[in-house]
């Protein structure tokens, strides 16, 4: 095959004369055949910027690019390789004039636009503004205007939006600005409008290129057909069966309407598998049999059979993270039974956690922070990283450590508490000056001499406060008294109240406040014995002193995320881990109400039977992430709310018909158990 690349996939490269769809299964090379197609186009004396190929990330866009330059070297720089809205962007940059757009218009974040529509629809309520632009937002995908809007209108309710949304329009014109769906819908209305324009465009895109079509909307579809045009040279590649964004708009209706539209449609399957060994793709192949298909497809790979998908039951989260890491380490230290092909992928790099919710990822964080593993987390913010969480960590790494400077400056900053920036940069320059940490300089004698009177006492109260809390929790012991002295700390530095005054919107305050609960949770259990830090497995132990659990905390909390470096374990979302693959894949949190997601209000049956359908090609998308081994896991106790809830296995696992064997637990946890309970009963620690 020429250059890495079946007949399948070379013919898709070659049809350069008309359109062309890629209809096919995960990692059997859709994506290879686009960039593979690049370079093709370019060998043919295409200019490269004439060129546009759409990504679904910016992340995709960047690795899209990359790989090109491989390909093909510099002229790879100038083809266009971005997402549908940067498209946009460029779009109405260039050409926006014609709707009265400067080419300097701003576009617009979340917090503007809620702001702009309390205005416009008169409502002080977030909650009701985001209930506003939710649905403006998922009208703007469909294709409508307001005047559509209005006229489609189903209830007094849905009128009144869109007449919100008129005057939401008539604003953002006036403020020379755009939001997220107009980068779609402008460019659109320009391109519709303006036979000059569209002409240009067409005329100047010699290719167009979409990867992961089957999560485009109606409306990035009509952006499509405005910029091929009647010659329609384009290439899309899809998977129905990863079609896992139609919570936001995306219709798997633009896969059929592909042929409909375009007769003269070159249709392409690819049934090769090149990414996973066929343990793994049996699996794939069983959780998405059930759901209905566009078209039949077997997925089939010669990597061999490889390691068998392994199953694991795990007693609540922190469990679950601790094995998780027991697996990266042991593979890593090349002990596993992962050995065959795998045996090679040993890098941080080659390991992803992935889930279905962003909360999730906070117990593996935690688990690999303190096997100073290094990690990122894509698709959400780190739970470590959140400002919130930062506060907090810093008032209990100073109860461990006073001298801890930037610790000291953020707690006693957050909240504020009357003193000043001047009274903490006098209290700095006097602790450099002695060489004291600020908490010493803070009951200097002398100290009177370079402050005021008030600032002094404003410090030295603080100085005792922290002196108080740390005499308590050295003697906090227990779940409930450590729940005790962290609910009467946040009251007493009145953390809440903090949270809702730095916050604009009261959601964003309760969730940050949400977070804050979740925090306290777990430093309690942790107090309680529950949950054992010491290594190992997690057994019930003696309850721990607050102070000896924040030892802990300090620790975890100061080891930073590795974002830069390249050699890392990613956690990530289902959804953000489309499109990419790695040699060790864990999926956590395979429980029924989890995955699939169940919230509390069902729904009518019709719907909730498409949302399972979503929800299994979610599954199915995690499945197809992993290249050599695979690892399902189950929580036998799972948070719902703040209680622990008894956790069930989801449906999908026993739809993937894995052999009964392969969903025991690991024999070395079960020897460990032994070894602890042994050395329980003897009084002695466990080696
Ligand atoms: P997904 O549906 O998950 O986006 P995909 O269909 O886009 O997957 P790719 O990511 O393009 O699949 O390819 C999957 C893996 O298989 C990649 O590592 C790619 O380099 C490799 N691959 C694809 N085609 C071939 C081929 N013909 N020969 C060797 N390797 C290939
Ligand atoms: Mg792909």
């Amino acid at each position: 095959m020429s250059a890495g690349l079946n007949l399948a996939q070379l013919q898709a490269v070659n049809h350069l004369s008309g359109p062309c769809l890629v209809l096919a299964g995960a990692g059997s090379g859709k994506t290879r055949v686009i960039t593979h197609k690049i370079a093709r186009l370019i060998q043919t004396g295409l200019a490269a910027e004439r060129i546009a190929a759409i990504t679904f990330t910016n992340k995709a866009a960047a690795e899209m690019r990359e790989r090109a330059r491989q390909l093909v070297g510099k002229p790879a720089k100038d083809v266009v390789i971005c997402t549908f809205h940067a498209l946009g962007v460029r779009l109405l940059r260039e050409d926006g004039a014609a709707l009265g757009l400067k080419p300097q218009f701003s576009i617009l974040d979340t917090d503007d636009i809620v702001g702009i529509l309390k205005d416009c629809g008169g409502t002080t309520d977030a909650v009701t503004a985001r209930h506003w632009q939710w649905t403006i937002s998922a009208w703007k995908g469909a294709g409508l205007d307001a005047a559509q809007a209005l006229a489609q209108a189903r209830d007094d309710n849905e009128r009144f939006i869109a007449l919100v949304m008129a005057k939401y329009q008539e604003r953002l014109a006036a403020y020379q600005s755009v939001d997220f769906d107009d980068l779609i819908g402008l460019p659109l209305k320009l391109l519709r409008e303006h036979d000059d324009v569209r002409q240009r465009w067409q005329q100047r895109l010699g290719h167009v290129l979409i990867d992961e079509y089957q999560d485009t909307n109606a409306s990035q579809y009509e952006l499509l057909k405005l910029l091929v045009g009647q010659a329609a040279r384009f290439t899309a590649v899809g998977d129905d069966d990863q079609s896992i964004y139609g919570w936001r708009g995306a219709t798997l209706e633009n896969l059929k309407k592909l042929p409909q539209d375009f007769p003269q449609l070159q249709v392409i399957k690819l049934e090769q598998n090149y990414r996973s060994t066929s343990a793994i793709l049996r699996a794939a192949n069983a959780v998405i049999g059930p759901n209905p298909k566009l078209f039949p497809k077997t997925l089939w790979s010669e990597l061999g059979e490889g390691e068998p998908v392994r199953v694991i039951a795990c007693d609540h989260e922190e469990h679950e993270a601790e094995r998780a890491v027991a697996r990266i380490q042991s593979i890593r230290a090349g002990s596993s039974a992962a050995g065959g092909s795998g045996a090679r992928f040993k890098a941080f790099k080659d390991f992803a956690i992935l889930y279905r919710a962003n909360h999730q990822a906070r117990a593996f964080e935690a688990a690999l922070r303190k096997a100073q593993i290094p990690y990122k987390v894509s698709g959400g913010t780190s739970f470590f990283d959140r400002a919130e969480i930062k506060d907090l960590c810093a008032w209990l790494r100073l109860l461990v450590n006073p001298d801890d400077d930037p610790a000291f400056l953020r707690a006693i900053t957050t909240p504020r508490r009357g003193i000043g920036h001047q009274t903490l940069a006098q209290l700095g320059a006097f602790a450099t000056q002695y060489k004291l940490s600020l908490f010493e300089a803070l009951f200097a004698h002398s100290l009177s001499a370079v402050l005021p009177a008030r600032a002094v006492s404003g410090l030295h109260e603080f100085g005792r406060y922290l002196n108080e809390l740390e005499h308590r929790a050295r003697h906090t012991t227990g779940h409930e008294a450590a729940r005790a002295f962290l609910d009467d700390w946040l009251k007493t530095i009145g953390y809440e109240q903090y949270l809702h005054d730095s916050e604009d919107s009261d959601k964003m305050a309760a969730a940050r406040w949400g977070h804050v609960l979740d925090f306290c949770d777990w430093v309690a259990q942790r107090c309680g014995g529950q949950i054992d830090d010491s290594g190992g497995l997690t057994t019930e132990r003696e309850p721990k002193t607050l102070l000896e659990v924040a030892q802990t905390i300090a620790l975890i909390a100061t080891i930073s995320e590795r974002e830069q470096d390249q050699d890392v374990v990613t956690l990530s979302t289902l959804h953000a881990a489309k499109g990419l693959e790695w040699p060790h894949v864990i999926l956590a949190g395979v429980n029924e109400g989890l995955l699939p997601f169940k919230p509390d209000d069902d729904g009518p049956a019709e719907a909730l039977a498409q949302r399972i359908q979503e929800e299994r090609r979610l599954m199915y998308v995690g499945i197809t992430r992993a290249q050599h081994t695979l690892v399902v896991s189950w929580l036998k106790r799972r948070k719902k709310g703040r209680e622990l809830v008894p956790g069930q296995p989801s449906r999908f696992i026993e739809e993937m018909q894995l052999d009964a064997d392969t969903t025991r637990e690991d024999p070395r946890a079960k020897l460990r158990a032994l070894r602890e309970e042994f050395a329980r009963r003897a009084g002695t620690p466990a080696a």
